[in-house]
């Protein structure tokens, strides 16, 4: 298989929720890694962006994945030479990157189907991710800085 790259780093690791990309890595020729958040938007499936959520780590030593019993849906691949420390738990790992269908393409590289979003929120009302608030549940706190719902007034995470 062809390696996948991002920037000129080589994506090394995907973990998948349903087989949407949900998280991904990357490391540099010295191994080191950066993380990036993926996730879907407002319902649509096809909708998907990512977040740069940071860095740190190393290819032999990536944090394994561990999801709680009766867990379904979730799958991973990695690259041949990268190793997780510890072992995963409930999800399941893939021989093959797997094709993503976006908006415009498809693509076994989740860059390319996905488009960067520099923040994201949560909406629990609609069990939705948002790029800045949910037009029907939440607003805007400008004195607080802060997302709020609108039914009562609590902080969105
Ligand atoms: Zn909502």
């Amino acid at each position: 298989m062809r390696n996948m790259y991002h920037e000129g780093e080589r994506i090394v690791y995907i973990v998948y929720h349903d087989s949407i990309p949900h998280e991904v890595m990357t490391a540099s020729e010295g191994g080191y890694l950066s993380w990036y958040d993926f996730n879907y938007f407002y319902g649509d499936k096809r909708d998907i962006r990512w977040y740069n959520s940071g860095g740190g780590g190393r290819l032999t030593e990536i944090r394994a994945p561990h999801y709680i019993e009766g867990t379904k849906g979730v799958s991973y691949w990695m690259a041949s030479d990268a190793r997780f420390k510890g072992k995963p738990k409930n999800c399941v790992r893939v021989a093959k990157p797997k094709r993503i269908r976006g908006w415009r393409r498809t693509s076994i590289n989740p860059f390319k189907v996905a488009d960067e979003t520099l923040s994201y929120g949560y909406c629990d009302r609609c069990d939705q991710h948002v790029i800045d608030e949910c037009q029907e549940h939440q607003y805007w706190d400008d004195e607080n800085s802060c997302v709020r719902y609108y039914d009562n007034n609590e902080v969105a995470e």
